[in-house]
């Protein structure tokens, strides 16, 4: 495994942004936590929600006093042609479990727990790719560790044989962390609990940017900035329905001529995947000159997509399944009129027709486009109530807080359960 380097940040940045007393919290946890050690494993550094939490998560635990650090797998590439097998499996795709997959998926898992150091206080397993690790650590070694199986999915309906194969290994943490309740897998013997990620608003992809620095941005891309742009960021994937965002736009084309799309996602290393969807989403577009698709290969950055978030006048999150939705809270924080799939945790996020738009199809997602594009003043009061629900709910400080009661629990012997 590699240890990814995040450099610094700092607690006390946060002070104007969020409460008091959250503030009070986190200290008065992370002195009870001072010097403990914290390993966060995962799949990739880059690409997708859980690095992009942790770049955040794990340099403000070594500011507020523990010694924490990140690791991420470094297996052969095959390797995540089967894990992401898992994650559609996990997320309700059916699956043929064999067991030449198994000897592969456990073989890196194995060596991966033999690279590991032994004194630990706690580890945070995220996701099924280093899932199995727990299993091939000698739990007289690592006794004196807290193992914690944190799963960013949705998970509510499995695939029966996968689930059941990767139970048993969750079931050998001492506790497992889902974003809803209700994705915890059947037969799950450990303690359950359920907490909800966040952004971090000073990352450079959240930090406020002037109206004209977004246009000059976004304008960069070839696309025409005093015409409305519909946006979608996600990672080229099915569960993101891009192809159904392309038909909404399509839908709204019919009555707004001058409406452009954006489809902007990042190659993740973890996603084998991406390659073949990109091309497919490129051959859909039917090189139509307003739909503009873009990725990390374009040199699209963080501050590039915070541009595209801050200056579209209609943000897209079109899923079909969703752990979370990290672009949701994304676009929110940028107080942009957003619509997404009524799926996963995006509900935890957006109250229809309060704090932003929940669909389940083309045709709603399109008419409720042409009411933002059509009413942008009230939409505007909308967003403005989305980005105050982020700030109450789903940013950093909060999601810190959430994990330094976890490792209390576990340290001080607490039961766990509804963090
Ligand atoms: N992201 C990005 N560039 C892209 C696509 C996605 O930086 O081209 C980021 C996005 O801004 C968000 C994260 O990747 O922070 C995606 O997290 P989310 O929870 O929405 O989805 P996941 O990819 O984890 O399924």
């Amino acid at each position: 495994m590699r240890e990814v380097n995040v450099g610094h940040k700092r607690i006390a940045d946060y002070r104007s942004i969020v409460s008091r007393e959250l503030m009070a919290e986190i200290e008065e946890l992370a002195a009870r936590l001072r010097g403990r050690r914290i390993l966060h494993v995962n799949a990739t550094a880059f690409g997708g929600g859980v690095a992009e939490i942790l770049y955040t998560l794990v340099p403000l635990l070594t500011d507020v006093g523990l010694e924490a650090e990140w690791l991420v797998m470094a297996p052969p590439p095959r390797f995540f042609t089967i894990t992401k097998a898992f994650h559609n499996a996990l997320q309700g795709r059916e699956f043929e479990l064999t067991d030449e997959v198994k000897m592969a998926y456990e073989t890196v898992c194995c060596a991966d727990a033999a690279d590991l150091r032994r004194d630990y206080d706690v580890l945070v397993v995220h996701d099924p790719q280093p899932l199995a690790i727990r299993h091939f650590v000698d739990l007289a070694e690592g006794s004196g560790a807290h193992w914690v199986w944190r799963c960013h999915l949705d998970t509510s309906t499995p695939d029966r044989g996968l689930s059941e194969y990767l139970t048993p290994f969750v079931n050998e943490y001492e506790t497992a962390v889902f974003t809803l309740p209700e994705f915890a897998l059947d037969g799950l013997t450990v303690p359950v609990c359920s907490i909800a990620p966040a952004i971090d608003p000073l990352a450079p992809k959240n930090m406020a940017l002037s109206r004209e620095d977004a246009r000059y941005i976004v304008d960069q891309f070839g696309i025409d900035v005093d015409r409305p742009l519909l946006l979608q960021v996600s990672r080229f994937d099915p569960w993101k329905d891009p192809l159904g965002v392309v038909d909404v736009y399509r839908s709204v084309k019919k009555e707004r001529d001058d409406v452009q799309l954006a489809l902007v996602g990042s190659m993740a290393s973890d996603d084998p995947e991406g390659w073949d969807y990109l091309e497919q989403i490129s051959a859909y577009v039917e090189g139509d000159p307003d739909v503009f698709v873009l990725s990390n290969l374009d040199n699209v950055g963080s501050i590039e997509i915070d541009a595209f978030q801050s200056h579209a006048d209609v943000v897209l999150q079109k899923s079909v399944r969703e752990g979370f939705g990290l672009t949701v809270t994304e676009a929110l924080w940028k107080a942009r009129p957003t619509i997404a799939g009524a799926v996963g945790g995006i509900p935890l996020q957006i109250e229809d027709g309060k704090t932003g738009y929940l669909v389940d199809g083309v045709a709603t997602c399109a008419e409720r486009c042409l009411r933002v594009l059509a009413e942008p003043e009230r939409h505007r009061e909308m967003a403005l109530r989305g980005k105050e629900h982020v700030r109450s709910h789903f940013l950093m400080p909060r999601l810190l807080r959430d994990h330094l009661r976890v490792y209390v629990d576990l340290i001080e012997g607490k039961t766990l359960g509804g963090a």
